[in-house]
């Protein structure tokens, strides 16, 4: 492709909203553009890469037995209102109606509509197991889109779902997507981790988050330092023994008095089920409101922000193990106490794991302390059961004739978040650096000074003899000064650079790679043999 004709808008500034690397690298080099918040269009650069991810999570699925399809972005609302999600999925799912007035979702993800396809078409044990997949643009309309293509509000999706006549299917299914998942992210050039994960809204069994480390990721992973032990750190149980001081318990009084945090203790009013609850954490702890979601088997918490006298609540009372070992607690804020002893004190129903881990606890598998470190969910798999089969009844006749739900598991990449999570990892100040696997072009080819006959017949030259060799070859025959060239191929990251200057008349060029910043002059006619060895190199 020359460089003069394509259609790469780059620019010099970085665009206003972009608060991180990729957002601002992908913007100014010209990957794409937005359109509205949340909302991007892929130039052709960027259409590239997606297309090359996409390739290799083509080429991995299909080879680890999985069937590609295609399901319509719009959904009935029917299929929604099956499952009850067209009102537990709120706001970020939207919504819209058809000229006859009827009620449609834009897909936020595909059980519905994939439970019913199969409900109609798969009826036999001897069918099972089937893996089915797309790669398809979903809808959310998130609180907060940000990012650039991390959260985004249209954004593409591979998401996969398989059917089961047994949980042992599930399982060696489930086993098989985590090891693709390894595979390709591996391919795609990614330092990524696998984390346990909660179920959430999704209410499955088994589910693992894999996890880009990144310092720009919104999820905080929780590992260990001495063993293979990594939660997302919504999930990460809490193993301490606390233990519980010899001091005298005073009377209980009213009143605010100072105290160190872990003498605190913070009460929190949830409303779980249409109940208010009132949950105890110790004050240099943070309630974390997944475990309290899990403890009643509720896709929802809501958490006011209320006051509360905690001698004069009524409801149920919860509270955090580390509480059941304080004495002499201290709450302060509008209803202050002192010398508070929760179990003197309070009617607390149960001691619960309830609070977020911190660093330095205990890891729970017993080996070592915990650690934190930021990453990027870049995909998931789930064990999702039997919940959507038996609400939407979607059976299969087992080997007595028996009718039973059909056991199933969900699998999702973020493809466009993939993107921006590799331009994250693959990128200094001065631009991208496209991993071999992703790279939009494979050279950038370059010529310094195109008034300059011998650099450009030899430029025309090699770009042919390259293409015939298959390589994908960006050509920079724009009359442009060669800072700016050399900028704007820094900034688009092409693995390596092939550069016609001053030395055309003697058949030399220059080849330099992104990743290190090396080059080494050769001759044109051992060029594709340093060419070769290059990205041999690189792989
Ligand atoms: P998050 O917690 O980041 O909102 P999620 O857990 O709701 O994501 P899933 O339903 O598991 O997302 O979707 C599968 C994959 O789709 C995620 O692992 C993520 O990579 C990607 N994804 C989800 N939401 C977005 C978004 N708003 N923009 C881009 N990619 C997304
Ligand atoms: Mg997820």
């Amino acid at each position: 492709m020359k460089q003069s004709k394509y259609f790469n808008p780059t620019l010099r500034d970085n665009p206003a909203d972009a608060e991180i690397k990729s957002h601002r690298l992908l913007v100014r080099a010209g990957f794409m553009r937005q359109n509205a918040s949340g909302i991007y269009s892929y130039l052709p650069l960027g259409k590239k890469v997606l297309m090359k991810i996409e390739e290799v999570i083509r080429r991995e699925l299909d080879e680890a037995g999985a069937q590609e399809l295609l399901m319509p972005a719009i959904q009935p609302a029917e299929l929604w209102q099956e499952t009850g999600r067209w009102d537990v999925y709120g706001p970020e799912l939207m919504r819209l109606k058809d000229r006859h007035d009827r009620a449609f979702a834009l897909g936020a993800t595909h059980e519905e509509l994939i439970t019913s396809l199969v409900r109609d078409e798969l009826s036999s044990y001897k069918q099972l197991p089937v893996i089915l997949y797309q790669i398809q643009t979903k809808y959310r309309d998130e609180r907060r889109p940000r990012f650039g293509l991390l959260r985004g509000r249209e954004f593409i999706m591979k998401d996969a779902y398989s059917f089961h006549s047994s949980e042992k299917q599930l399982d060696e299914a489930y086993n098989l997507m985590h090891a693709t998942y390894s595979k390709i992210f591996t391919k795609l050039g990614l330092n990524f981790r696998p984390v346990v994960a909660d179920s959430g809204a999704m209410g499955g069994q088994d589910t693992e988050e894999f996890m880009a480390l990144s310092s720009v990721g919104e999820d905080t992973i929780a590992y260990s330092d001495a063993s293979d032990y990594a939660a997302n750190i919504e999930m990460a149980e809490v193993h301490v023994a606390y233990e519980k001081s010899a001091e005298a318990e005073f009377p209980l009084t009213k009143g605010e008095a100072e105290a160190a945090l872990d003498r605190q203790i913070h009460p929190t009013i949830v409303k779980v089920k249409d109940e208010t609850i009132l949950v105890l954490v110790r004050g240099d702890h943070k309630l974390n409101d997944i475990k309290v979601k899990n403890l009643f088997s509720t896709d929802m918490v809501d958490v006011p922000d209320e006051a509360v006298d905690i001698k004069e609540f009524k409801g149920t009372i919860i509270a955090d193990h580390a509480v059941k070992a304080m004495v002499n607690a201290v709450v302060t804020g509008a209803h202050a106490y002192q010398n508070l002893n929760p179990e003197r004190d309070l009617t607390i129903e149960r001691f619960e794991d309830l609070r977020f881990i911190q660093e330095g606890d205990p890891a729970p598998d017993g080996k070592g302390t915990i650690v934190f470190a930021e990453g990027i969910e870049i995909g998931q798999v789930f064990k999702l059961g039997t919940k959507y089969s038996e609400t939407m009844k979607a059976s299969f006749l087992d080997e007595g004739g028996k009718a039973q739900p059909i056991i199933m598991g969900c699998y999702g990449i973020g493809v466009s978040r993939t993107l921006a999570a590799i331009a994250e990892q693959s990128a200094d100040e001065n631009g991208l650096k496209w991993p071999l696997a992703v790279t939009p072009f494979d050279l950038h080819l370059i010529t310094i000074n195109v008034k300059d006959a011998d650099q450009t017949t030899l430029s025309d030259r090699l770009y042919n003899t390259l293409r015939d060799i298959r390589y994908d070859v960006l050509y920079d025959d724009r009359k442009e000064r060669a800072g700016v060239k050399f900028k704007d191929a820094d900034l688009i990251g092409l693995p390596l650079r092939v550069i016609v200057g001053k030395k055309a008349s003697e058949g030399i060029v220059e080849v330099k790679r992104r990743d290190t910043g090396e080059s080494v002059e050769v001759h044109v006619d051992e060029l594709t043999t340093t060419l070769q060895q290059l990205f041999s190199q690189m792989n």
